[in-house]
């Protein structure tokens, strides 16, 4: 018998915009669809499940379904293709892995996956610097990078994806399509624990598609990733981050893009600032319904120059008073369309002690992929022969 699990789905497929592709179908909308066939209903979830738990997209291979139904299934889309497809691949160093994925025009984004870090036990205590990733060793818990638009409105100017504007939205079935790729790349000992959407894109500018995926993503019968384990970012949308705390309850955890402290430097930097200050962002992040003992990730990007001052880390302090945060320093990674850079490494270390001597919980997104330009940010586009628009030079974060 199957022990019902207590995660429910938090939005109905009736809530959602409409499926567009046979791989956005939840279990209900394939029975619906099977029932018009003549099929029992139950054959929904036992469809739903081999897509989305075990990876299977050829109706064919579907061995417990009637051989009429697969052929049928076929002739739908189920005929083991995806709408996504991995166009390249590279392994970094540290087993972080990017690959390119080829859309059906053409177009591609870039998804990254990388193993979470464990303390190395072959490192005593005192010689570990988790700051700077010394002691620590790849895990077989994999976190995925997935993207959400080709290119990106926003504009935010340390940003290769904010560089080059906004080219389209992804489907559904394309941000999916990503997750279930990636997954199939994994060594059979590693296990996708994390989902986040901080590859390239704007999720809550593509507010329908992110959250049918969401509920995907999240489906016990299908992924089954927990909620709190699949991470938005975002630059700020203040309406949309509310009706994100809306449809999941406060359950999806949420990432916010901070990277500056008043609203003149912010709005420099980050051109949405403009359209829903920082005092507006505050109050929409306190009344976000965030589930007891859980916090908002706030995620600063170190900018030389521009966002570095210790004086900074106190007024993002005061500014956060009231909302339960975490900071995620990201030292910047430099782009090619633009001279602003990361600080020294003293200059990172003190803004992340003044921050901790404030009482936050401070950490320092080590670099992961830098040699597969799989950083944040640097996820950049590519043309339609794969030569790539912007040119990602390597990270210079000294000592
Ligand atoms: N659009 C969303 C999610 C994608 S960007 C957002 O802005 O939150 C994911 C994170 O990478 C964001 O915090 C973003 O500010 C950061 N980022 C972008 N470009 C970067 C760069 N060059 N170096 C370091 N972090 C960068
Ligand atoms: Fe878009 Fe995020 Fe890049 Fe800003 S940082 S341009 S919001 S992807």
């Amino acid at each position: 018998m199957r022990v019902p699990l207590l995660r429910t789905v938090p939005l109905s497929p009736k809530e959602l915009a409409p499926p567009q592709h046979p791989l956005e179908r939840l279990p209900e909308e394939w029975a619906e669809v099977l029932v018009a066939w003549g099929q029992p209903k139950y054959r929904g979830v036992q469809v739903f499940r081999w897509i989305h738990q075990r990876g299977i997209f050829d109706a064919e291979q579907m061995t417990d379904l009637p051989k009429a139904l697969r052929q049928k299934l076929r002739e739908e889309g189920l005929d083991g293709s995806l709408p996504v497809s991995a166009a390249r691949g590279s392994m970094a160093t540290d087993r972080t892995r990017k690959l390119l994925v080829r859309l059906h025009d053409g177009k591609d984004v870039e998804t990254v996956l990388i193993p979470q870090l464990e303390k190395d036990p072959d490192v005593e205590d005192e010689d570990r610097d988790a700051d700077r990733g010394v002691g620590l060793r790849p895990s077989d818990t994999v976190t995925q990078c997935i993207s959400s638009q080709v290119g990106c409105a926003m504009g935010c100017m340390f940003c290769a994806s904010g560089v080059a504007g906004l080219q389209r939205h992804l489907s559904t079935a394309e941000i999916v399509g990503q997750v279930l790729l990636g997954r199939a790349t994994l060594e059979p000992q590693e296990r996708l624990r994390n989902v986040v959407l901080m590859g390239m894109g704007e999720p809550l500018h593509n507010y329908d598609a992110v959250a049918r995926t969401l509920v995907l993503l999240t489906h016990p019968d299908g992924i089954g990733l927990s909620t709190r384990r699949v991470t938005v970012s975002t630059s700020g949308l203040v309406p949309q981050i509310d009706r994100l705390g809306q449809d999941f309850g406060g359950q999806v955890a949420l990432a916010l893009s901070l990277h500056a402290v008043t609203d003149e430097r912010r709005s420099s930097i980050m051109p949405i600032n403009r359209k829903y200050p920082l005092a507006e962002l505050v109050a929409c992040l306190q009344r976000y319904p965030l589930p007891k003992r859980r916090r908002i990730t706030l995620e600063y990007t170190l900018i030389a120059g521009v966002n570095d001052d210790p004086k900074d880390a106190d007024k993002l302090a005061d500014l956060m008073k009231r909302v339960p945060v975490k900071v995620n320093l990201i030292p910047m990674n430099p782009i090619a369309e633009s001279d602003l850079n990361a600080p020294q490494w003293s200059g990172v270390e003190r803004f992340a002690e003044r921050l901790r001597s404030r009482g936050m919980t401070a950490t320092v997104r080590k670099q992961r992929g830098n040699d597969v330009d799989a950083a944040c940010g640097q996820l950049a586009l590519y043309g339609p022969g794969g030569e790539r628009s912007a040119r990602t030079r390597r990270l210079p974060v000294t000592k």
